[in-house]
């Protein structure tokens, strides 16, 4: 007797969630409403790509300042520039929305004059977006919001018994290390989410590395708290003199991390101005735009719980540049999980 002689069924019959784009070659990537990459609202995700694998958020909100004010507008110029993110991450040779299924969530609440509500509000919001395997990405916004998305990601995972003993590994670029203890008498302002976040244990500071510290300081005292409580600070000269000494820190340090759930935190002022000028503590002698890349790149197999985008202020931005980047920076930590699935 003859047997059917097609493809027999392998054995991963489990039906991958993906995500539904529209076909920029149908229609135009400058047509309809905008939302993160031309991904779906949350609402119109199929059941059959649910529950999502990312959580993609925007916080617009900068009441957290310490210099130029603006961030508030920061998602609504991400989504706009995301709207000519491509799927093919090249280098990691993976489609990213063949790989994971990710949502546009929209915005967070926030209350403008009120930093503490504002990050409770967020924190809350974010939490009911997350299932067990969602992973929260938060569009600022100010850097203080990392904090709400940290709590968010840190509940998440123990309310699953999942959250790591310690406190989350944390990666964080920035030309600063935001953990200022209180600045003109505020405690949650961009100066100190990681301050806070390691008071409440949310994070690990043996676990967490920043990359990117520069100068001037206010003072040689600025680098104590992080130091003493065991951050891991690789500043900026240590990527560009001779050698790179700083390379072989980041390496051992992410060699690590093991299966460790790490937050990736990106503080577009880590950039230089003249690669990224939108933004409202810009800091000179930054990265440039593909340094940036590669350094995250380097994060390839790592566990990654959540992460941020912050601190793009698009009234002082030029040609969408620092948007831009922004929109590729979140695209580089999405395949980066991508990447590892
Ligand atoms: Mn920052
Ligand atoms: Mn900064």
């Amino acid at each position: 007797m003859a047997t059917p002689s097609g493809p027999t069924p392998g054995p991963s019959a489990s039906p991958r969630r993906r995500t539904v784009l529209p076909d920029a070659r149908i229609s135009p990537r400058f047509a309809g409403l905008a939302t993160f990459g031309r991904y779906p609202r949350l609402d119109d995700v199929a059941p059959e790509n649910r529950p999502l694998d990312w959580a993609i958020y925007g916080v617009p909100y900068d009441t957290g300042v310490t210099f130029r004010p603006g961030a508030r507008f920061g998602p609504r110029a991400i989504r706009d520039a995301s709207q000519y993110l491509k799927r093919y991450h090249i280098e990691h040779a993976v489609d990213v929305c063949d790989t994971l299924s990710m949502a546009d969530c929209g915005d967070a609440p926030v209350l403008p004059f009120d930093p503490r509500k504002t990050l409770d509000a967020v924190a809350e919001f974010a939490t009911d977006l997350a299932d067990e395997s969602t992973r929260l990405l938060a569009i600022g916004g100010d850097h203080s919001i990392a904090y709400a998305n940290l709590r968010a990601t840190f509940t998440r995972l123990a309310e699953h018994g999942r959250e790591p003993k310690g406190g989350l590994a944390v990666v964080h670029f920035d030309s600063h290390l935001d953990t200022v203890d209180a600045v003109w008498g505020e405690r949650w302002s961009h100066a100190s989410p990681f301050r806070r976040a390691i008071e409440e244990g949310l994070i690990n500071p043996k676990r967490m590395l920043t990359i990117g510290i520069k100068g001037p300081l206010n003072g040689a005292a600025d680098l104590d708290y992080a130091r003493q409580a065991g951050v891991t600070v690789v500043l900026r000269e240590d990527l560009r003199r001779a050698g790179a000494p700083g390379i072989a820190v980041i390496r051992e340090f992410l060699g690590k991390l093991g299966d460790t759930p790490t937050y990736i935190t990106f503080d577009i002022d880590v950039v230089d101005p003249a690669f990224a000028p939108g933004t409202g503590t810009p800091s000179v002698g930054g990265l440039s735009s593909i340094e940036a890349l590669e350094l995250l790149r380097m994060c390839r197999g790592i566990n990654i719980a959540g992460g941020d985008v912050v601190e793009v202020l698009p009234d002082r931005d030029v040609s969408q540049i620092t948007a831009f980047l922004a929109a590729h920076i979140a695209f580089e930590i999405l395949a980066l999980d991508a990447a590892r699935q």
